[in-house]
């Protein structure tokens, strides 16, 4: 079964204003336009504060002035906000090299090649994301994009939510069905007049009401996504100039065949990895720290780009082969670069 992650960063430019200037923090804050809500334009975003006053992204500015006249309003300072988004992607790269960067606060991470439940992955880049920029961001875990997107959504602020296939009919179904993904403003208009207000209702009409009414590709599309069928793939835009994992074991090893299944484990989870993104490595790089922290590297060159286990495997044997190892090891890691 395929673990996908949706991470969602919280109120993202209005989180990243508070961090900025610590006095506005609590109050209600909407960035949109050059910040004059007597101007044309929209808000970008509110603060959790400023929701509570029925202040939403897309509305006119002035709109939110009359809303909430305590409102504090900021210019949209997209430079800012994407200097933090760069700091975000790079930790979620550095996770997994399967990340899909679907804009300036949100992504979607692969992680079903991985061996640690995606739960603590998920712990762990919401503990990373916060030390490194101080925000607060809201993750759900599925099967597929489509109900890892709508899981992200389901416990804002600093949500994480695992669902499964059998959470389908208790939690996806009574969602409005504007939650899913290809229902914008029209489609879910048209499917009200249809009777169909929730994602449950669509799940049990029936397949050619909907590809009556919608054609034969969208109507299908549809049905499918309130039936929590999606297969879309994680679509790539970063490209890696390496692929790599180390760990540092609980006790230091000093046996030979201890450290090399360890090598052998990595270097699985490596290929793995590699393979999954469409890539093929020419160099290899085994990395040991032993316990006094001396820390050393040894690499070699392929013939040519592979990534074929057997022969990335044995490369990394033969880089081990070139340690003295005298002491124990505290930290191994495995290392693919010169990516095709
Ligand atoms: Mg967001």
């Amino acid at each position: 079964m395929r673990r996908i992650l949706h991470i969602d960063m919280d109120a993202f430019f209005a989180a990243v204003e508070e961090r900025r200037h610590p006095n506005l923090k609590g109050r209600p804050i909407v960035i949109g336009g050059r910040g004059d809500p007597d101007s044309r334009g929209v808000v970008s975003t509110a603060s959790y504060a400023a929701r509570k006053y029925g202040v939403h992204s897309g509305i006119p500015l002035r709109t939110a002035l009359k809303l909430c006249p305590d409102a504090v309003f900021l210019p949209v300072d997209y430079r800012s906000y994407a200097r933090v988004s760069e700091e975000i992607k790079i930790i979620l790269a550095s996770v997994t090299p399967l990340m899909e960067d679907v804009g300036i606060d949100e992504a979607f991470l692969d992680l079903s090649a991985m061996d640690q439940p995606p739960e603590t992955i998920a712990r762990e880049i919401k503990k990373r994301i916060l030390e490194a920029t101080g925000l607060s961001c809201s993750i759900g875990i599925a099967p597929n994009k489509l109900l890892a997107k709508i899981a992200s959504d389901l416990q804002k602020p600093d949500g994480l939510t695992v669902l499964g296939e059998d959470d389908i009919a208790e939690t996806i179904w009574p969602l409005p069905v504007r939650k899913l993904r290809g229902v914008g403003p029209k489609t879910e208009s048209v499917l009200k007049r249809m009777g169909v207000h929730t994602i449950g209702d669509l799940a049990v009409a029936s397949v050619e009401r909907m590809t009556e009414r919608f054609g034969p590709s969208h109507g299908r599309t549809l049905h499918r996504a309130a039936l929590g069928i999606d297969e879309s793939p994680i679509i790539i835009h970063w490209e890696p100039k390496s692929i790599g994992r180390e760990t540092t074991f609980q006790r230091d090893l000093s046996h030979w065949q201890e450290i090399a299944r360890a090598l052998a484990h990595l270097t699985r989870q490596v290929v793995s990895s590699l393979k999954a993104a469409g890539y093929r490595a020419r160099t290899v790089t085994v990395k040991v720290r032993f316990s006094d922290f001396d820390t050393q590297t040894r690499a070699m060159t392929l013939d040519g780009p592979s990534d074929s286990p057997d022969l990335l495997r044995r490369a990394a044997f033969q880089c081990l082969g070139r340690f003295e190892l005298k002491k124990s090891v505290r930290l191994l890691g495995m290392r693919v670069s010169k990516l095709e």
